[in-house]
């Protein structure tokens, strides 16, 4: 599997490049946007992870100027701002996922193992589906049962990570490090609170319970299996 980064930030590029070959991935690091777009277009890669703030060319540029010469290499774009505007412009330009800086590497290469998996039938949806709980990432909207649900922007944000990684038991660390950027402190109950804020406004009224508690473990969201 071959994955192209363009990140201009020696450090940063380099610690992906060496993280993904050591899990046995063709890496190939470029550091601008021109010699990006250049290497996407020379080469056939499975994945291009694209830093979004590039000197000259940026990723946005890259990215639309990659789709409009039909290339179609899935691309997890990486941001700083964590702006609702960039990952709805990125999405709509046609990346596959976002990531928002500082992300763990554990994170990225969840997402780049998913990205490939998915592989290059093109366009993401743009909505997550859980029984009948829906968000949709574009409009940044989420209902149960088709009823409008209001969310804050870290519960949307917690509510994203636990339905793109539904089924999988999430631990606070990783929680606070996705949603909060901070590093997991356990005298805090700030995810606990957000957790049971959350539960109140997407379980309470509807049936089946989606959030569970894992004691000791974390949360996870999921269908259940099946009601007695
Ligand atoms: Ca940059």
């Amino acid at each position: 599997m071959k994955i192209l980064i363009v990140e201009d930030e020696p450090k940063a590029g380099e610690y992906l490049r060496q993280g993904l070959a050591e899990a046995s991935f063709t890496v190939e690091l470029v550091a601008n946007g021109r010699d990006g777009l250049h290497a996407a277009m020379e080469t056939e890669h499975d994945l291009l992870i694209l830093d979004v703030m590039l000197p000259g060319m940026d990723g946005w540029e890259v990215i639309r100027s990659l789709r409009r010469q039909g290339n179609e290499v899935p691309v997890l774009f990486l941001t700083a701002k964590d702006q609702v505007e960039d990952r709805i412009k990125g999405l709509e330009l046609g990346a596959d996922d976002y990531l928002v800086k500082p992300f763990s590497f554990a994170e990225l290469l969840a997402r780049v193992r998913t990205i490939l998996r998915r592989g290059k039938t093109g366009t993401e949806a743009t909505s997550i589906c859980v029984a009948d709980l829906e968000l949709d990432l574009l409009r940044r909207r989420v209902t149960r049962a088709g009823k409008r649900i209001d969310l804050t922007s870290k519960e949307f944000g917690l509510l994203e990570l636990l339905m793109r990684r539904q089924g999988e038991v999430l631990p606070r660390s990783l929680i606070a490090s996705q949603v909060w950027d901070m590093n997991f402190d356990s005298d805090t109950n700030v995810i606990e609170v957000a957790i049971r804020r959350l539960r109140v406004k997407i379980d309470d009224a509807f049936h089946p319970k989606l959030l569970q508690t894992v004691r000791g473990m974390g949360y996870v969201l999921e269908k259940p299996t099946s009601s007695p």
